[in-house]
């Protein structure tokens, strides 16, 4: 069976028989955050004094330039849809040992405007989802949510000038299906955290007792110590971006 694509979708080499979604040269170079979901880690912190967060990680490291910004518009742009699905599929599994997903009633992948799904065909957050729910057992909900609309690209804007820029993006329409509930907030890359910030406090208007954790593929790398790119992380545990065990994306 070829369910999986047989070119990696970041180099474009053709994929080798034991290899599955990347190859093992772009894979080996795809910095891991090794934040491990440990507590008060850098992106449970840019929530601190926002939103009522239980727990925040992130899978890896966002370079630009590097091969992890190639992977996250692969699967934004690309239609790498699958690839996106394995990738949370090892989150998950990453999380599993962690013990990150304890106490999480449900995961909702950040909404993609109307307009934008259609044009790329599908939601990569949600594909990240998905493949973290065929993992961990826990329900994926895309209803009773929307975005409303789209966010102007924020790259170059200061701070303040995109929390400003993502209120009233959401709007929650179906309230009781999330009411008291322990929300996993989905999403490929975080950068300041506004879209997720406003995304849950679309919810927490909508119903008050609600608590929430998050998990991205990508955190930007302006916030770690990052390697020169091309350099192998080390394997130290008191690095951001030691990887803290073998990570693989086959199936488990
Ligand atoms: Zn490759």
């Amino acid at each position: 069976m070829f369910l999986f694509p047989t070119r990696c979708p970041i180099c474009g080499n053709r994929l080798h028989a034991a290899e599955r979604d990347i190859c093992s040269r772009c894979w080996a170079q795809i910095p891991l955050s090794g934040n491990r979901a440990k507590e008060g880690n850098i992106v449970e912190q840019q929530f601190w004094g926002r939103i009522p967060i239980e727990r925040a990680d992130t899978f890896m490291i966002y370079q630009r330039g590097a091969r992890s910004q190639q992977l996250v518009r692969a699967i934004k742009y690309r239609g790498a849809r699958k690839t996106g699905v394995s990738l949370g599929r090892a989150m998950a599994r990453q999380g599993m040992e962690n013990g990150f997903f304890k106490g999480i009633d449900l995961i909702v992948p950040v909404p993609l405007a109307r307009r934008r799904f259609r044009r790329r065909g599908y939601n990569q957050a949600e594909a990240l989802a998905q493949g973290m729910g065929q993992v961990n057992g826990l329900p994926v909900v895309t209803k009773g949510i929307r975005r409303v609309r789209s966010t102007s690209t924020q790259t170059g804007l200061d701070r303040m000038t995109r929390m400003v820029n993502v209120e009233g993006v959401f709007q929650v329409e179906d309230a009781l299906r999330f009411r008291q509930k322990h929300i996993l907030l989905v999403d490929d890359v975080i950068t300041t955290g506004a879209t997720l910030i406003s995304l849950a406090q679309s919810f927490m208007q909508a119903c008050p007792e609600i608590r929430f954790s998050v998990f991205t593929l990508a955190q930007a790398a302006s916030l770690y110590i990052v390697p020169h790119h091309g350099v192998l992380p080390d394997e130290d545990e008191d690095q951001p971006w030691a990887s803290g065990g073998h990570v693989d994306l086959k199936e488990g």
